[in-house]
This record gives structure tokens, C-alpha cells and sequence, in this order.
């Protein structure tokens, strides 16, 4: 941990906006993007401030920012609501029936919903759930599909003043209650089932199991969406619609305290044990509007689309809060991407006309694994600009991004942030900042970043150190639910003041950023410090390979072996002689000393839920140990078993 990382990969290509784009761009020039980011980073409280001004409050604040570290609190005194931003704040001109959602089922039903019509189903759930007893600081968990009542009772939800936990609908009981139980939830909202892969996930079955141990939960509400058989058990249980027609709607949202807890949301679980991070109001609110508009670029005539589940980050914030308040249309599918076919993503595209597309690194390297004409079948036209975001961004996926999805044409925005912060912190600005593949290139105004050594002081370009925030952020998380403790020690322990990511990085000479992994996953090679990201991306940059993750394993002469597993393309097989081809490969694209020692093909790779490679059960793998940490968030347990046995 006290020597720096090695940065290995040159990447030389550079994308500049098109003209057309800039031009009509909400930030047009990098002149403008240098103008606004030097102002924010000389008074960061005026520039958020003045961000702030764009939405509605309740009561002003009396000071934009109150900084006892590590405890923010920003918009101090202010108070507002979440929903009534999102939602009343459209009704009064022509985006009161402007679709804001418009859903798409795995079995192919559509339905839109107006701003209006949100309106009114969200004052309705909200009715429901204050009549079954939820109130100001109450915890509710969202256990449920990906259709539009997920955002309605998230919206139900912020407009009593009450605090949402939503986990993914496709998590365990056991991951469900250990969630339940973490936040005290009072009530969970369900389904009886949602649509995946074809057949229906029994959900409230799920919800049974779990909460016969949840002993702070006292109702459970149940939508009904598949008509699947459920159990019923009275009188804890109630269906939405029943719950909805004996109340009356809440036609006035309650004006919160802007520190109020607006949700609590676990982590991936990517580097150990999931972590609840607590976001409040009004701060979040701010960082997740500016951010939605600025980096999506977003306009009236905009279809938005983000492809991550709500049950993420990525779904809170560029689903449902930031783009809603900014009033966009945002689509919402339900279910996987290869359902029925692999151009399932393609189709709803062309169908809805979507201008702006954001997922994933993980969903872009299988669209690439799938090929080419599933793609090619649509008319994609319509995009104008494409995003990602969750991991490090392979240069080649990136480029087969742009190639094939933007036809050259779209920016591509590849953003940094995690659950922690909330809301987007590197980003390019796509009217603005020309782009490289594989960097998130320079900071959103306003947030103060560096890459930094050991001791705390910058690195100098291409060196790489530890990723940090400078000063605090509107979105940052306020704490650890339940555990401020574990809060100061995870993020402020290392270096007091400054906020510690957790993700190695690099600054290039432009001031670009290069996030090169995990500090977890860094490997120690005869005393080269090397991230996981560069050989990686070495290793899928042969034609061969469509995804590869790389691990340390003990070694007694260089200290650590370097691991590969890798998954091949269409048409390729695992041999001998493509096992040393790509260890050359890599010994050619970045230094012979990260050439892999041991390459081991494989089908599939363990990953989280939300997709990204949990490296940590890789390691113990590579070094023929059982696994010991949490696996609770893993997609497919039975891909760590096959790897062990060496099946693959
Ligand atoms: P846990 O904290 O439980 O291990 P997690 O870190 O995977 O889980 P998230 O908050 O979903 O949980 O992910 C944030 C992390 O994802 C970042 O710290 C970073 O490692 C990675 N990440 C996200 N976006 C990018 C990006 N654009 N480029 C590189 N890495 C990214
Ligand atoms: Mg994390």
C-alpha cells in the first residue's frame, strides 16, 4: 500500500464533439466546460448554489454548506421535496402530458405515462402508504420488477418524507432480509411476480421467506403484475390496488428537512460486504439534476434511456430522480437483454426512437460476444449520444461502442462515480470535452478530484495513486446506516479530509483520469505495483478474447502471480498455442513482467448482480483456496464451483 501503481497502457486516440453537437449543447466548448470548472472550484458553494436556484424549495437555506469532517450537510435549514420536484414542479405548462415513463415488459406490453399520469399514481401510493401507517423517517424496502410502480413508490415514498430501500428483485431472501433487517424496514412493497428471461420470478414468494425474520416489518404490500398463485398471509399482507382505493391520494407533498434520509441503498458488494449508504434530500437532489442535465445534455424532445435496474445506484439516480426532475422522458424495460433474442436492446431503440443510451461496460462486452448483426438489424439512427458507466471501460469495448452502436457519430460519455457519491463525478461533458477511450476524462464542475500517493500528496501525471475527493459534494453519502463508524473509517480513515474511493487511478499529462481498478485488486509483481484494468484491456484487445479478468495469486519467487481467466469469442477455442499467443500479446501491448502466468479459459466469470467481475473470488480461485468473504450479491454461485473444479 505505500508504493504507487504502475501505469502501463498508452492509449494515444482522441475524439473531438462534433460541431453540430457542441453548438446546440447545454456546455459548448471546452472554453466554457475550463470557464465553469475553474468558477466552481474558486466558490464550489455559489456554483451549487446557483444549480439549486433551478429547482423548488419549500423555505431557502441559510448556508449552502456545513462542513464538520467527515459529516456534510448541505442546504442547511432549506427544506423541499424530492417528488414535488420531480413531478408537480411539470404540471403547470406543456410537460404535464409529456411522457415521463415509457415502460416496456419482457412479453413485449407497453405503457406511458405522462407526467400527469405519474403525478397521479404516485399521490396515490402515497395515500396507501401513509394509510397503513408509514410516516416521516419510516423505512420502506422495494423488493419488486423493474415496471412502473418501482418508481411510483420510490416517489410515494420521498413525497411522505419516508425512506426507500430498494434491493434488486433479483436477490435471495437471505440477501432481502439481512436488507430488511439492516434498516429496520416497517413495510416491504412487492410483487406477486415479474417477468425474466421468459418465465415469472415468484417475488413474493421470496418476500415470504424472507420476512417471517424481519421482525420490524409489518405489512407487505403486493402488486399485482404476473398473476402468479401467492400465499396469503392476513393481515400482514395487502394488494396495491386495494391499499390504493381505501385511501385518499397525497395531493400535498411533505416539505422535508433537506438533510432528510431519502434512501438507503446497499453496495454492490463487489469488494467485500455490502456497505448501506444513506443519501439525503436536498443535496443529492441538486447533484443528480445538474449532473442528469449536463452530462446527458438533456432536452424536451430527448428519449432518454438507462438500462440499469432501479435496485442500483445508476437506477435512483439516472432513472428516476435526475432525469425526472430535469423533466425528461426516460424509458424502462423490464427485462433481460437477449430476451427472446439478442437484439432485444436494439428493438426497443429503433421502436421508441431512443436519442440517448446509457448502460453498462459488462452488457457492452456481451453485445460484442453476441455480434454484430443483431445491431445491424435496427435502425439506431436516432441515438445521439451513448454513455456507461459501473466499471472501467475496455478501449476496445469502447470502440466497438462507437463504431457499431454510434455509427462514429455519438459522444460517448464514460462516467465515474459510485453508490457512495451519489451522482456522476468524472465525466466528459459532451459538448465540451474530447474524449479517449477508456478515460472518464476530467471532472464534473464542482467536485474537487486528484490522484494521490500514500502520504496525500499529488501525483504527478501518469503516476498511478489512489483516487480521492478534495472537498465534499452535494450527492456524497452523509453515513453508513447505522454504523458511522465504519462510515469515518472506510472513506476518511486513510487520509482525515479528503475522501478515499477505494479505486486506483491515474492522471495523464492533458489532466485526463484513468481509473485502473480496485485498490483491493492491485498486484504486487516482482515489486511492480500493477492495477487489474490495463491487463485486462491488453488481454481484450486480441481479436480472440471478449472478456478477461486478472488476479494476483501467492507466488514464491515474484511474490505474486499474475492470473488471467478469460472468455473467448464465436469461433474460437481454447489451446496451447492461443495461450502463449496472448501471453506475447500482452508482453507486446504493455511489458513483458505483466505478461499472465497462468491463463485459464473459462465460459463465464463470477460476477455481482449488477454485472461487474468480483475479483476477490477469482483470487481464491487462482490461489486453490475455498472462498471465505460474502457472496451474497453473486449472480451464478455455480460459476465459482465450476471454475474451482477446473470444468472449464
Ligand atoms: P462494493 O463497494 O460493495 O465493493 P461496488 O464498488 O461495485 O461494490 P458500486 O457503488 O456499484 O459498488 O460501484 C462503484 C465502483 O464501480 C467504483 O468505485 C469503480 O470501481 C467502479 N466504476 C464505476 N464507474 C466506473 C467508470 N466509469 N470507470 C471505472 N470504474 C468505474
Ligand atoms: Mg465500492
Amino acid at each position: 500500500m505505500s508504493q504507487n501503481i504502475e501505469s502501463l497502457l498508452i492509449e494515444t486516440r482522441l475524439f473531438e464533439p462534433a460541431p453540430a453537437f457542441s453548438a446546440a449543447a447545454h456546455i459548448k466548448s471546452r472554453a466554457e466546460y475550463d470557464r465553469v470548472r475553474s468558477q466552481a472550484l474558486a466558490d464550489p458553494e455559489g456554483f451549487w448554489a446557483e444549480a439549486a436556484r433551478e429547482l423548488e424549495w419549500s423555505r431557502p437555506w441559510d448556508a449552502v454548506l456545513e462542513w464538520n469532517p467527515p459529516f456534510a450537510k448541505w442546504f442547511v435549514g432549506a427544506t423541499t421535496n424530492l417528488s414535488a420536484n420531480c413531478l408537480d414542479r411539470h404540471l403547470g405548462g406543456p410537460r404535464a402530458t409529456k411522457p415521463a415513463i415509457i415502460w416496456e415488459g419482457e412479453p413485449g406490453e407497453t405503457r406511458t405515462l405522462t407526467y400527469e399520469d405519474l403525478h397521479r399514481e404516485v399521490c396515490r401510493f402515497a395515500g396507501a402508504l401513509r394509510g397503513l401507517g408509514v410516516g416521516l423517517g419510516d423505512r420502506v424496502a422495494l423488493y419488486m420488477p423493474m415496471v412502473p410502480e418501482l418508481p411510483i413508490a420510490m416517489l410515494a415514498c420521498a413525497r411522505i418524507g419516508a425512506t426507500h430501500s430498494v434491493v434488486f428483485g433479483g436477490f435471495s431472501a437471505e440477501a432481502l432480509r439481512e436488507r430488511c433487517n439492516d434498516a429496520g424496514a416497517k413495510v416491504v412493497v412487492t410483487a406477486d411476480g415479474g417477468y425474466r428471461r421468459g418465465s415469472v420470478l415468484a417475488l413474493k414468494e421470496i418476500v415470504d421467506e424472507a420476512v417471517v425474520h424481519c421482525p420490524s416489518v409489518e405489512r407487505v404490500v403486493v402488486l399485482r403484475r404476473a398473476g402468479n398463485q401467492v400465499e396469503w398471509n392476513s393481515p400482514r399482507d395487502v394488494w396495491w390496488h386495494e391499499a390504493v382505493d381505501a385511501s385518499q391520494p397525497v395531493t400535498e407533498a411533505v416539505a422535508v428537512d433537506s438533510e432528510h434520509p431519502l434512501f438507503i441503498l446497499y453496495t454492490s458488494g463487489t469488494t467485500g460486504k455490502p456497505k448501506g449508504v444513506v443519501h439525503t434530500t436536498g443535496g443529492y437532489m441538486v447533484h443528480a439534476y445538474l449532473t442528469s442535465k449536463w452530462v446527458f445534455d438533456l432536452k424536451d424532445d430527448d428519449v432518454y434511456w438507462c438500462t440499469a435496474d432501479c435496485g442500483w445506484v445508476t437506477g435512483h439516480s439516472y432513472l428516476v430522480y435526475g432525469p425526472l426532475a430535469n423533466g425528461a422522458t426516460s424509458v424502462m424495460y423490464e427485462g433481460v437483454p437477449n430476451h427472446p433474442a439478442p437484439d432485444r436492446l436494439w428493438s426497443i431503440i429503433a421502436k421508441y426512437a431512443v436519442t440517448i443510451l446509457y448502460t453498462a461496460p459488462t452488457a457492452i462486452r456481451s453485445f460484442m460476444r453476441w455480434g454484430d448483426e443483431h445491431p445491424r438489424r435496427h435502425d439506431l439512427t436516432s441515438l445521439r449520444l451513448l454513455g456507461t458507466v459501473g466499471e472501467p471501460i475496455n478501449p476496445e469495448a469502447w470502440m466497438w461502442y462507437r463504431d457499431v452502436i454510434g455509427a462514429g457519430r455519438c459522444p460517448i460519455v464514460d462516467t465515474w462515480w459510485q453508490t457512495e457519491t451519489g451522482g456522476i463525478m468524472i465525466t466528459p461533458l459532451p459538448g465540451a470535452v474530447a474524449t479517449k477511450p477508456g478515460s472518464c476524462t476530467l471532472p464534473f464542475p464542482g467536485m474537487d478530484i486528484d490522484v494521490v500517493d500514500a502520504e496525500g500528496r499529488s501525483c504527478a501525471a501518469d503516476q498511478g495513486g489512489f483516487l480521492v475527493i478534495r472537498k465534499p459534494w452535494p450527492g456524497m453519502l452523509r453515513t453508513i446506516y447505522g454504523d458511522p463508524a465504519r462510515y469515518a473509517d472506510t472513506y476518511w480513515g486513510r487520509y482525515g479530509d479528503m475522501y478515499f474511493a477505494g479505486d486506483g487511478a491515474r492522471r495523464d499529462a492533458d489532466g485526463y483520469f484513468w481509473v485502473m481498478g480496485r485498490i483491493d485488486d492491485v498486484m504486487n509483481v516482482s515489486g511492480h505495483r500493477i492495477g487489474t484494468m490495463e491487463v485486462e484491456s491488453a488481454l481484450v484487445s486480441h481479436p480472440a478474447v471478449t472478456e478477461a479478468a486478472v488476479v494476483g495469486r501467492p507466488d514464491s519467487l515474484k511474490g505474486e502471480a499474475i492470473a488471467a481467466f478469460v472468455t473467448l469469442g464465436p469461433g474460437h477455442s481454447p489451446t496451447k498455442e492461443l495461450e502463449a499467443e496472448l501471453r506475447n500479446h500482452v508482453a507486446k501491448e504493455i511489458g513483458a513482467f505483466a505478461k499472465p502466468d497462468d491463463i485459464r479459459f473459462t465460459q463465464s466469470l463470477p460476477k455481482t448482480r449488477s454485472g461487474k467481475i468480483m475479483r476477490r473470488l477469482l483470487r481464491d480461485v487462482a490461489a486453490g483456496r475455498e472462498s471465505a468473504g460474502d457472496t451474497t450479491t453473486l449472480e451464478d454461485v455455480s460459476v465459482l464451483a465450476r471454475l474451482r473444479d477446473g470444468e472449464e
